[in-house]
């Protein structure tokens, strides 16, 4: 030990160097509009409550089923898959890693910019090349570079975050088609998009398709998502993942949610109709908002001289943080950098965010 400063230099080399990803920032206190972390302003089903008291008490004894089987079966039933095309984990974050884990480091993983910044700080830890492709302005999907990248894991994040656009099956198909390795479609935000590539599953193997619970089913908090491939690809993942890799209550209670269908689109339903309307309210005060297909808008704030850039971004977002407003500010591209991306809140948040940019447009 005496020739290292510090036990941590005994790390490796490349984890030395990680920089850890940075999570949306968490308020203390009461009194906060919190719209930086595309949660659901809704709480989840009341069945949840029942199940997670249910399996309270003397059953958290015992290990949870490893294979999460009962999930595994109802997620099947729900998209008409078999079991064996299912893999839960804690949080699709949980998946994420393991499709890094399994696929990626010794030839790179390929994903666009902006998406998930998740996707890098993941490479990072399993020290795998990474190859980014930028968007340009629309945002479109650029086809056939993608399918010229050099990977063999790509990742693509739709309807995408921060932007909120989602691209068609018939351009991932493409894709899917011509990229010789695993592609990730990333559908954290599925629910509230008008397709879904769930449906290209049947025609192609190299395709996974990850979900999550934290944001249409409001179950951030209990951390659960899963992934949907092929049978051979979800063995891979058996093997890599942890053996007990989502606890007992998030069982239960993701269960419990996914059996309340009938409650999930009540919820989404209420989420979309928010977001088209505050999304029309933007467009008419002459602000650019991209089509959004989640449960966020990704605007760009447009101020009383009719300006737009990074300045009048950052402007907003002080202000409204000083409102106790929280919503999500990405300075570092300039692709992002004149925008702000706003989680879709309930009614009453949106309505006092809607007044805090009046008085922000008056105050100017
Ligand atoms: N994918 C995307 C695109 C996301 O935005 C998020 C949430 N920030 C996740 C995955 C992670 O979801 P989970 O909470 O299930 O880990």
């Amino acid at each position: 030990m005496s020739a290292l400063n510090s036990p941590s230099e005994y790390a490796l080399s490349h984890v030395r160097k990680l920089h850890a990803y940075t999570p949306g920032f968490q308020p203390k206190g009461t009194g906060w509009v919190k719209l930086n972390t595309n949660e659901n302003p809704y709480p989840p089903s009341p069945m949840v409550d029942e199940a997670l008291k249910e399996a309270m008490g003397d059953a958290l004894r015992l290990y949870p089923d490893p294979r999460s089987m009962a999930l595994r079966e109802a997620a099947a039933n729900l998209h008409g898959l078999s079991p064996d095309q299912l893999i839960f984990g804690n949080g699709s974050d949980d998946l994420l890693n393991l499709l890094v884990r399994a696929f990626a480091c010794e030839k790179a993983a390929g994903y666009l910019m902006p998406s998930y910044s998740l996707y890098p700080v993941l490479c990072g830890i399993q020290n795998s090349g990474v190859v980014e492709l930028p968007f340009d302005r629309s945002m479109e999907l650029p086809i056939d570079e993608l399918i010229e990248l050099d990977a063999r894991i790509l990742f693509i994040t739709s309807p995408n975050a921060p932007t909120g656009v989602g691209f068609s099956n018939e351009e991932l198909a493409k894709v899917i088609e011509g990229f010789d390795g695993i592609v990730v479609v990333d559908e954290a935000y599925a629910d509230f998009a008008k397709e879904t590539a769930v449906d290209l599953l049947s025609r192609f193997p190299n395709l996974v398709v990850t979900r999550t619970f934290s944001k249409s089913y409001g179950l951030a908090g209990l951390r659960l998502g899963y992934a949907m491939a092929d049978p051979s690809v979800v063995d891979i993942l058996d093997r890599v993942r942890d053996s007990y890799n989502v606890n007992r209550l998030t069982q239960a209670g993701g269960l419990a949610a996914l059996r309340d269908q009938s409650y999930l689109k009540a919820v989404v339903g209420k989420v979309k109709r928010t977001r088209d309307f505050y999304r029309a309210e933007w467009e008419a005060l002459g602000w650019f908002c991209y089509p959004s297909q989640s449960n966020f808008l990704f605007v760009e704030p447009r101020n009383a001289s009719g300006e737009t850039g990074p300045e009048v971004a950052q402007g907003l977002f002080e202000y409204f943080k000083q409102r106790k407003i929280l919503v999500r500010y990405f300075p570092s591209s300039p692709l992002t950098a004149s925008f702000l991306r706003i989680s879709v809140g309930d009614e009453d948040q949106m309505l006092h965010v809607s007044e805090t940019i009046s008085k922000w447009l008056k105050n100017a």
